[in-house]
Order: C-alpha cells, then sequence, then structure tokens
C-alpha cells in the first residue's frame, strides 16, 4: 500500500463571484493557491532536478538545497512574467471559466484596469490552458459540419461574404434526443479531405457513430472511421450541430464582436471548453487554475496563427 500521505489541499467551488472575491482578494491568498497546485507532487528543481528543498523566508517559494535555484509560485507556468497583479489574473480565469459567457478584453480592460492589450494577451494564455488534451475521443452519436466564422455579415448587396470568412469543422457529441455533451471545433483551411480528417484524428473514436452531410470531403475517410451521410435539410436533421453552430456565432458576436483568423482557433477552443464542463461548473475554476500552474510558460511573440492545436 502507498504510504505516501497527500496533503489536502483547498479548491474553489462554485460560480459565486462575491464568495471568489472573500476568498482571493489578496495576493498571498493567491500566491498559496498557485503554490498548492504547482508543488502539489513535490518540489523538483528546475535547474538541477534535485527534490530536496532549503529554508527559504519567502512565503510560498521555494529554494533547491543542492544549486539554491530559487522558485517563485508563478515562475515556468502560465503566471511567468506576469504584467499586473495575481488577483487580477485570478479574476480573470474566474470570469473565463465560472460565467456562462465569459468577458472580452474591452469589458476586462475597464474591469480590471489594465489596457486592452494587456487583458487579451493574458486571455489568451488561459485559453492555451483550455485546448484539449485529446485524451478522451467523443463515444456514441456524433455529428460532423462545417461552417464559416466572422467575415461581413450575410446581405443581398453584398453577396455572401464568404471569402472573408473563416471555415471551421466542429464535431458534437450528442445525448438524448438534441443535447449537446461535448464539442470540438477546428479551423481549417478549406473542406479537403486531409483538413477535416484533423477533428476526427484528434477528437473521434473509431468506435463512434459519425454522421455527417453528403459533402464528398468525408468519403475518404469512412475508410478508417464509422460515417453515415445524410443530405441536410433545414429542421429536419443536424439540429444539434446547427443549435452548436449559432451558439457559437452569438458568442463570438456578441461577446467578442469580431475575431481575427489567426486568433479564432484559441477563442473556439474556450468556447469548447466551457461547454464541454458546463455539468462541471462547480470545480471548473479550480480546473482551470491547475492547468494553469501545471502548463509551460508561453510568451506573446509565440501565440501565432499555428500555436493552436
Ligand atoms: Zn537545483
Amino acid at each position: 500500500m502507498n504510504q505516501l500521505i497527500m496533503k489536502e489541499i483547498f479548491a474553489f467551488k462554485g460560480q459565486n463571484e462575491i464568495e471568489f472575491h472573500k476568498k482571493f482578494g489578496t495576493k498571498e491568498a493567491c500566491l498559496q493557491y498557485l503554490a498548492d497546485r504547482k508543488w502539489k507532487n513535490g518540489f523538483t528543481c528546475p535547474s538541477c532536478g534535485c527534490t530536496e528543498e532549503y529554508f527559504t523566508s519567502e512565503p510560498f517559494h521555494k529554494r533547491c538545497k543542492k544549486c539554491l535555484h530559487h522558485a517563485s509560485p508563478m515562475a515556468n507556468t502560465l503566471f511567468h512574467k506576469l504584467k499586473f497583479g495575481i488577483e487580477k489574473a485570478f479574476l480573470i480565469i474566474f470570469k473565463m471559466s465560472a460565467t456562462t459567457k465569459s468577458i472580452s478584453a474591452e469589458q476586462l480592460a475597464k474591469t480590471i484596469g489594465v489596457n486592452r492589450k494587456t487583458a487579451l494577451a493574458f486571455q489568451h494564455k488561459v485559453r492555451l490552458a483550455m485546448q484539449s488534451s485529446e485524451q478522451y475521443p467523443m463515444e456514441g452519436e456524433v455529428e460532423v459540419d462545417e461552417a464559416f466564422i466572422g467575415g461581413q455579415e450575410e446581405s443581398e448587396n453584398r453577396g455572401r461574404g464568404a471569402e472573408s470568412k473563416t471555415q471551421i469543422v466542429l464535431a458534437v457529441e450528442k445525448t438524448g434526443l438534441f443535447g449537446i455533451k461535448r464539442v470540438y471545433a477546428r479551423v481549417i483551411e478549406n473542406g479537403s479531405t486531409s483538413e477535416l480528417m484533423t477533428i476526427f484524428e484528434k477528437h473521434i473514436s473509431k468506435t463512434a457513430k459519425v454522421l455527417t452531410d453528403k459533402w464528398r470531403g468525408y468519403l475518404p475517410i469512412m475508410n478508417s472511421y464509422n460515417i453515415m451521410q445524410e443530405k441536410s435539410q433545414p429542421k429536419e436533421n443536424f439540429q444539434t450541430m446547427h443549435q452548436c453552430i449559432q451558439q457559437l456565432k452569438s458568442w463570438i458576436r456578441g461577446i467578442h464582436h469580431h475575431v481575427s483568423p489567426e486568433y479564432l482557433q484559441a477563442y473556439l477552443n474556450e468556447f469548447c471548453y466551457r461547454i464541454n464542463r458546463s455539468i462541471h461548473k462547480e470545480s471548473i475554476f479550480d480546473n482551470l487554475l491547475n492547468r494553469m500552474a501545471l502548463a509551460s510558460p508561453c510568451y506573446l511573440n509565440n501565440l501565432k496563427k499555428n500555436y493552436w492545436k
């Protein structure tokens, strides 16, 4: 039997913002919470790999016994080189996880008193932590379809404006008749088989029963996945999928107004993360904080299009 006794650590639960402010009103409370997660399996020196600690007078920090390397709770996590107070960072993470629709960079800038660019850069780091682990492919009934996001609104005068839109492919795992259990979405260059294949490889089990429309791009994928095709008819089929696409479009339009194609994948990650955890809302903040604490640091210059999985 394993004799290792794990330290019981406090985990914030729920969506109550007053409770959140009570708990995380000070820098110390936030650093403690982060340190508990970063070192929940003990300390390992990032410099020499030693696991023994030496005394340090700085609270929540660790010092390596062998090389005396000093490790702060924020170093080498997604909080690395944070440009504002950690209390503000915690509030951003709370708003992006525990609320239903999250918050725009503009609104955030006003709420926490930083400039829009700074708020947006940190939000992108949070979105990085929201990326799927790709460990749990979708099972059961799955619908796959493509959609166009952004660009000019469709209007009679301007035509469909599809040239300025970005194409995405979505997969929805159904529950009940029209319920959404999980959703994943990816930006694609076009509707070719190789582009469509990525969502299958990353997110769909080979035993899932997949439904697509009659688009021929899916035909070669039938060799390795269980796919049925049906002609898409409004209000007749693909209701769950269409409901999900509408939800995504109205979220982008309503909260973010405009999303550049370069960063669209980041927003898709965020949208899917919240839906996929809607039945675990109680622990969603803690889950995301854990991910932020255990992820490698990311520099803003790296947050380019191809960075997003
Ligand atoms: Zn060391």
